[in-house]
């Protein structure tokens, strides 16, 4: 099937075709995708190889359940580039995000990939309701991370003006905003209720902020907090997601008409939702795990990439794509702190290189107003513990403060305790994470 070229403003005409439509191009698509990645990428093919499957088996849709997983595991032991399809003459660009140990992962795209993604990510500022003209701030985080740079050509795409502040400064952004009266702004719900905030203590009201909509991601949030913002900023709160390995924000993104969860831009990634524990498909409608394989990328193709955010596959409604309900949880033990994703085994990694620290430490995570604080607690080796002074024990702390900064990209409070200070836990497995950040509702 060939797809006509919209113009901006247009909807894609795959997103309002019959589902029969979608399953024919979403079959050709994964025909070729799976075959790319076999041929290309030798670690998939060695899994598929130990399964006993080849793509010539895939013959139909939910002959994809026959193939192995890729998980976060697979992209940190072939770091940085063994699992891409392509030589590295053909690519355009690389971005990372945090991986579970020291090593961020690493994935590329080829020209045709950062098309494809500027037009998956202006689908996503039309489902919100923007149109081509209108003025963007764009405070996602700009460089390595997809936030940034992966808004700004879906923006540009999309025939608006795109406005690449990037995150911080919390005073500047409220500026701009005052001055260039942009319609739209991206970035993470947790950072756009500080820049809502500081319209507050300036005593600007709702109705003098130009802004109409906000496209928000990269971190779970809730109906609640849904509502603040929209009062808050004068907006309509649309919810954004995405993930680096599977191409970064926009992958599913809410209409504005029904605001009734992200719709998966099915042409480009097609959805699973599996059993975590034991692996096997789930039909619409029931929670699980959330699994993507690109169709159509061509640098680095993902198959059945497991991507460990719980939630569920909905019927579709604004488009014939299906949905996703709101992400519960996660099935690791990643944490998102002010949209940074931090893993405990980093903290536990740069705690372990201190010689003086031992191995027994928690992580709480905290919410001041809205903002997610991370505080780390780790006790000196026993034969160090009583001996050192307060200022001793500060200054290991603020060493550890600026490795965890440095190397994760995470601002934390360090607690440095005496030996045996935090508690032990004498069955199954330590309680490394106490998340008492409120529930999303
Ligand atoms: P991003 O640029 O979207 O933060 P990352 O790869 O750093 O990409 O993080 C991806 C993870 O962020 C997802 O697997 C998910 O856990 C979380 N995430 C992204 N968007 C959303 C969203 N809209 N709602 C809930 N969680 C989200």
């Amino acid at each position: 099937m060939t797809v006509k070229k919209p113009m901006p403003g247009d909807l894609d005409p795959i997103e309002t075709a019959s589902r029969d439509e979608i399953s024919a191009l979403q079959l050709e698509r994964l025909k070729w995708s799976v075959r790319h990645t076999y041929d290309n990428v030798a670690p998939y093919r060695a899994k598929c190889e130990a399964k006993g499957v080849h793509p010539d088996d895939l013959k139909t849709l939910s002959d994809l359940s026959k193939f192995p997983f890729m998980t976060k595991l697979d992209l940190r032991d072939h770091y940085p580039f063994g699992l891409f399809a392509v030589p590295r003459t053909q690519l355009a660009r690389l971005h990372a995000s945090s991986g579970t140990t020291g090593k961020s992962v690493v994935v590329g795209y080829t020209k045709n990939d950062l098309d494809n993604w500027a037009t998956v990510v202006a689908r996503s500022i039309r489902a919100a309701g923007g149109r081509a003209g209108d003025m963007v701030h764009v405070a996602y985080g700009y460089g390595m991370f997809t936030g940034g740079l992966g808004a700004h050509y879906g923006v540009e795409r999309a025939g608006c003006c795109a406005v690449p502040m990037s995150g911080g400064q919390t005073e500047k952004q409220v500026q701009q905003i005052m001055d260039f009266k942009p319609e739209i702004i991206m970035v993470t719900p947790s950072y756009s209720l500080v820049i809502a905030e500081e319209f507050e203590r300036l005593g600007i009201k709702p109705e003098e902020i130009s802004l109409k909509v906000g496209i928000f991601g990269a971190e779970p949030w809730g109906e609640g907090m849904r509502h603040e913002i929209e009062r808050k900023l004068g907006i309509d709160a649309i919810d954004i997601y995405g993930l680096t390995e599977v191409m970064g924000p926009g992958v599913a993104c809410e209409c504005i008409e029904t605001k009734d969860g992200p719709v998966i831009w099915e042409d480009h990634f097609y959805p699973e939702i599996i059993d975590p524990e034991t692996g096997e498909v789930l039909p619409d409608g029931e929670e699980g795990e959330l699994v993507f394989t690109s169709l159509t990328k061509e640098a680095f193709p993902v198959i059945r990439y497991r991507t460990r955010d719980l939630t569920r596959l909905l019927a579709p409604t604004a488009r014939s794509f299906r949905r996703i309900g709101k992400i519960t949880g996660r099935s690791d033990d990643m944490l998102i702190i002010r949209g940074v994703n931090v893993f405990p085994t980093q903290i536990e990694e740069q705690i372990l290189r201190d010689q003086r620290l031992a191995g027994n430490y928690q992580v709480v995570v905290t919410r001041d107003g809205h903002m997610d604080n991370l505080e780390v607690r780790c006790e000196v080796q026993r034969e160090l513990s009583g001996k050192l002074s307060p200022a001793d024990l500060q200054q290991i702390g603020k060493e550890l403060q600026q490795r965890i900064k440095t190397i994760i990209g995470v601002s934390t409070k360090i607690t440095v305790m005496e030996f045996d200070a935090i508690p032990r836990t004498q069955v199954g497995k330590a309680k490394r994470v106490l998340d008492e950040r409120p529930k999303q509702n």
